[in-house]
């Protein structure tokens, strides 16, 4: 069966902008994962004239919807009443629900509310869904070729429900699979990566192709709709290679990997450490590295030089190169990462030289100088940002980490038997 969606979150604090609707996000990702069709989502107050005029709305759309919310234990929250009204059954007093509830509530200490007792009314011939993290049980209810699936609003109860009782059943009822491939890549922007795939991205259907930008990466998503995993992954090759044709190297990565992970290892298969000096980026390019595991095995250390007197004091830094080609330099940046190999006696070292933003010097705000020292040989770029200050430091960083992914796997990088 091909299953189109529809999520309806209930709750007024939702229209109120009191809080963010993640359970819709988080039921909408599940659904994807599935390949089932989520055309429309619908936000309502806990009101049940409208919850009731919800489900009359979304089932001209759809044959599946869920629910989060409005099922807590007080007179007015009747949105679960209303849902067995739509469907024309009557409700029914659950036992193993009125247990859980009882369990739930001893095991905490807590007095049971004579209301509580009303959460474990369910509507006739549903599937109950037992809540471990709560009162308010959940069912599926399936009715002339319509689902409904109500779940509690408190996100960690409506989580679990979901994932470990609500995806298993539409796995069993769904007849395709999605499957999705992400390729990362680092050193072009967004808009230069869809000008390249324009009319890939206009006419692919199954698998779709979509690009997705943050902090100065790129992903390329591409989703194949199938029977099984393995006809997806079969509609997936072909795609993969063509946009690895296109990209080249500037793809870093696949799926999970992110590019310090990758920096990190290109390190270790060449047996280097790595020293690190930053000004501008205050830390950013090391915070990113640090963040990953197996940091320790090629991180020697770090140097914030912000100051041109650090710069010179900490960094090795001759005046006159500052002099004559001002601290946001690739001279500056050579020498930075000189620098900061010799301090930390790395074999190699990452060095950046920006502007965060624009001041009144008469460099641009937004230009950042990068430099790697290895065995002797530096490399150096320069790239330009036009952003605000954090969201420039932020690419930038990334930047930094794709330009020394460049220069290790470039050709003209020293193999270790010349070192
Ligand atoms: P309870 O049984 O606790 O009364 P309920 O099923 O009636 O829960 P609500 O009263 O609608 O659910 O929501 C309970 C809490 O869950 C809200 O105060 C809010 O913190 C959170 N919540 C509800 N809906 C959402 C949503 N769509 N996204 C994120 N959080 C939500």
């Amino acid at each position: 069966m091909s299953l189109r969606a529809e999520i309806i979150a209930i709750g007024t604090e939702l229209l109120l902008g009191e809080i963010v609707n993640t359970n819709a996000s988080h039921i909408a990702r599940g659904l994807a994962s599935l390949g089932i069709n989520t055309y429309h989502q619908q936000v309502v107050g806990d009101n049940p004239a409208r919850v009731k005029q919800a489900f009359e709305e979304a089932y001209l759309h759809a044959d599946l919807v869920i629910t989060s919310g409005g099922l807590g234990p007080t007179e007015d929250d009747l949105s679960k009443e209303m849902g067995a009204e739509y469907f024309g059954v009557s409700m029914y007093l659950d036992e193993k629900a009125r247990d859980h509830i009882r369990n739930y509530m001893t095991l905490r200490g807590r007095k049971i509310p004579d209301n509580n007792w009303k959460q474990a009314y369910l509507p006739e011939g549903c599937i109950p869904l037992y809540n471990d993290n709560g009162t308010a049980p959940g069912f599926i209810l399936e009715k002339d070729r319509k689902i409904l699936i109500m779940l509690p609003g408190p996100p960690s109860e409506i989580v679990p429900m979901f994932d470990e009782q609500v995806l298993p059943y539409l796995r069993s009822k769904s007849a395709e699979v999605m499957v999705s491939r992400t390729l990362h890549i680092c050193g072009m922007g967004e808009s230069a990566v869809e000008e390249k795939l324009h009319d890939e991205m206009l006419i692919m259907q199954n698998p779709t192709l979509a690009p997705y930008a943050k902090e100065g990466i790129v992903d390329l998503r591409i989703t194949a709709k199938a029977a099984d995993e393995e006809t997806c992954s079969r509609m997936i090759a072909p795609v993969e290679s063509h946009i690895r044709d296109i990209f080249g190297n500037l793809i870093f990565g696949t799926d999970a990997d992110t590019l310090p992970r990758v920096v990190i290892s290109l390190l270790q298969e060449r047996g280097l450490h790595l020293a690190v000096a930053e000004a501008a980026l205050g830390g950013k390019i090391t915070d990113k590295l640090v963040s990953e595991k197996g940091a320790s095995r090629v991180l020697k250390g770090s140097l914030i030089a912000y100051a041109n007197d650090a710069k010179t004091g900490l960094l090795g830094v001759r005046p006159e190169t500052l002099e004559a080609f001002g601290a946001v330099s690739e001279e500056t940046a050579r020498e930075m990462a000189r620098g900061a190999a010799s301090a930390f006696s790395a074999e190699i070292a990452l060095a950046e030289t920006g502007i965060a933003e624009a001041t009144d010097s008469e460099k641009p705000g937004g230009m950042m100088c990068f430099s790697v020292y290895a065995f002797g040989k530096t490399w150096s770029k320069t790239a330009y940002y036009s952003r605000r200050r954090n969201s420039n430091r932020e690419m930038a960083s990334s930047a930094a980490l794709g330009f020394l992914r460049e220069v290790l796997i470039a050709d003209s990088f020293p193999e270790k038997n010349s070192f």
